[in-house]
């Protein structure tokens, strides 16, 4: 009720006040001198703002904004730079990596593997077990990785640590001596116990042979959770974040997020996306084919925090379900085979999941469905139409999470049927793996609209820009570098991978704020800048609006406000 006053006030003002402001309340701050672009249609550009409490106020001139301001009201000299809306990022993991892991990406020697694993181990004396995440086998001689170079620098607690993609990992002697793997242990199916000549483990394991240790590491605390939390909190409002759509809630990270509301520490606004069915192995994929009907009790769980979580800084909404893989592990789901063979397979078959999205529907949940192959992302299609159609529903917002390579054929049914392109900016970044495994595994004619942003914009859908971090990093400048301009920060290459898929610095900035808030059922409230909406916005140092996008990589954020705080300021930002 209260969010709905707020609305018609400023509604009501912006047609009569000759600028746009909401009552007469106290101004906390004034922002002035600056460039603002506001994402709001009824005044796309202004020179100041105010604040007052968690929400805008006015946004109009210096001279209109100074007016209002009372004689204990602070002024913030812009100096003339560019502020813009909060960005949201509509895809990403939290609460993130341990910070109680050593983070190893980026080790390019042993000498820096083992180095960065002993200043941990130092620097963490109490921890039982030492787990990390991140190496790559061409920091090893001959690519090949063994248990003694942990035990060189650690001997007396057990240490297990994963390469980058996460399939395989490896471990110290006392690791392996816990977990009781000898040479006498065979292979579990779906696994390997990597073994040296002799049949001795050598520490490495692979795919499902790694349960053996992960058994034994003792589960992640709800104290680390919430460390984990406040760091990549800090880290996020650093890179102009507001809001951020956490893509696969686990139920039982709700405390954590609970406990920094009560603490006043929350310096994002969360949206949530618990899993479509609940179960134990919502975070060990892929266990996402329905193996049970959904109870009541399931569903009643979910009514329950939707009542809980209504925003506007923790808010749930939506569950998420799981299509299909990734086209770079041939397990994204496909009508036409890969270059090389397979297409993939979809987690769910068409009928069980038209019932089960239904469902979810009739209760007016958001649905988010991760499709990445043609052949997924026609199958989320099908499911919300068909229950639009059975339950005589609209306006849900249904979205399609990463949609990297749909038939053109059903772009289209995007707008027709109001569903959300969910897509990640960084995901068309050429790097080799994009060029040499993605590219070459669709084949020119798919590969040539994978990951293109502007067909989902020239179909006229609703398109909302994430990261999908921790997997790729959550700055948006960057990533909008790479919307804008299909290169890599080194600049290759030429010309950009398919360059008809680039869009415009505004349009990429659009995708991080006005239709991110679409996309979460937020637009009403913030994801622009206009009276009565929060006071959410980033203050950039360069006017990215009118710089080459090469800049777009050296913009720094200089100052972002959430709710009227500040949740980032630069050193160099007075
Ligand atoms: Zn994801």
């Amino acid at each position: 009720m209260r969010k709905l006053c707020q609305i018609v006030i400023a509604a009501v003002c912006i047609s009569v006040c000759s600028f746009s402001q909401t009552s007469l309340q106290h101004v906390d701050r004034i922002f002035v001198n600056g460039k603002i672009w506001t994402g709001d249609e009824a005044r796309p550009q202004a020179q100041a703002l105010a604040v007052a409490g968690d929400k805008i106020l006015a946004v109009g001139s210096d001279q209109e904004i100074k007016a209002l301001a009372a004689p204990d009201t602070a002024m913030v000299n812009l100096q003339g730079r560019l502020l813009v809306p909060g960005f949201q990022d509509t895809h990403l993991h939290f609460p993130g990596r341990s910070v109680n892991e050593v983070d190893l990406h980026g080790t390019e020697t042993l000498k820096d593997f083992q180095q960065r694993l002993s200043d941990f181990a130092k620097a963490h004396p109490t921890l039982p077990w030492i787990t990390g995440h991140g190496w790559g086998y061409s920091a090893f001689a001959h690519e090949t990785v063994d248990k003694k170079y942990i035990d060189e620098v650690i001997s007396d607690r057990p240490v297990y640590v994963l390469e980058r993609d996460g399939h395989m990992g490896f471990g110290n002697s006392k690791a392996l001596q816990i977990a009781g793997l000898t040479s006498a242990t065979p292979d579990p199916p779906n696994g390997h116990i990597m073994k040296a000549a002799n049949g001795e483990p050598t520490g490495e394991l692979k795919e499902s042979a790694q349960d053996l240790i992960f058994s034994k590491i003792p589960e992640r605390t709800i104290e680390d959770e919430y460390e984990s939390l406040v760091q990549h909190m800090d880290e996020a409002a650093a890179a102009g974040l507001t809001a951020v759509q956490d893509a696969y809630t686990s139920m039982k990270s709700f405390p954590v997020y609970e406990r920094a509301a009560a603490a006043n520490t929350l310096k994002l606004r969360f949206r949530f996306a618990p899993p479509i069915l609940p179960t134990e192995a919502d975070a060990a994929p892929p266990k996402h084919k329905l193996e049970r009907p959904l109870t009541e009790a399931d569903l009643d769980s979910y009514r329950k925090l939707r009542d809980t979580f209504q925003g506007p800084l923790l808010k749930m909404i939506a569950v998420k379900g799981v299509l299909d893989g990734t086209v770079d592990a041939r397990t994204a789901a496909m009508f036409e085979p890969y270059v090389g063979g397979g297409t993939g397979i979809p987690f769910w078959e068409q009928d069980d999941l038209n019932k089960t999205v239904a469902l979810y529907d009739k209760e007016g949940f958001q649905v988010l469905l991760h499709a990445i192959g043609d052949k997924a992302i026609n199958m989320a299609l099908n499911a919300f139409e068909y229950a639009a159609k059975t339950n005589g529903t609209s306006g849900h917002r249904h979205r399609v999470e990463h949609a990297e390579v749909p038939l053109l054929s059903d772009l289209p049914r995007f707008k027709q049927l109001g569903v959300i392109a969910s897509t990640q900016a960084m995901f068309a970044s050429p790097d080799a793996t994009v060029l040499q495994n993605f590219s070459a595994l669709l084949g020119p004619e798919r590969a040539s609209h994978a990951d293109s942003f502007k067909i989902y914009d020239d179909a006229g859908a609703v398109q909302a820009f994430g990261s999908d971090w921790g997997v790729f990093p959550f700055e948006p400048l960057p990533a909008m570098y790479c919307a804008v301009t299909r290169m890599t920060p080194q600049g290759t290459p030429v010309g950009g991978w398919y360059p008809a898929g680039r869009i415009s610095i505004e349009r990429a900035l659009l995708h991080f704020t006005r239709d991110g808030a679409y996309a979460t059922f937020d637009e009403k409230v913030r994801g622009s800048l206009a009276p009565g909406k929060l006071a959410d916005f980033v203050v950039l140092s360069k006017d990215i609006l009118k710089v080459p996008p090469d800049e777009l990589l050296t913009t720094k954020v200089l100052l972002t406000v959430m709710g009227g705080k500040d949740t980032y300021r630069d050193k160099t930002f007075p």
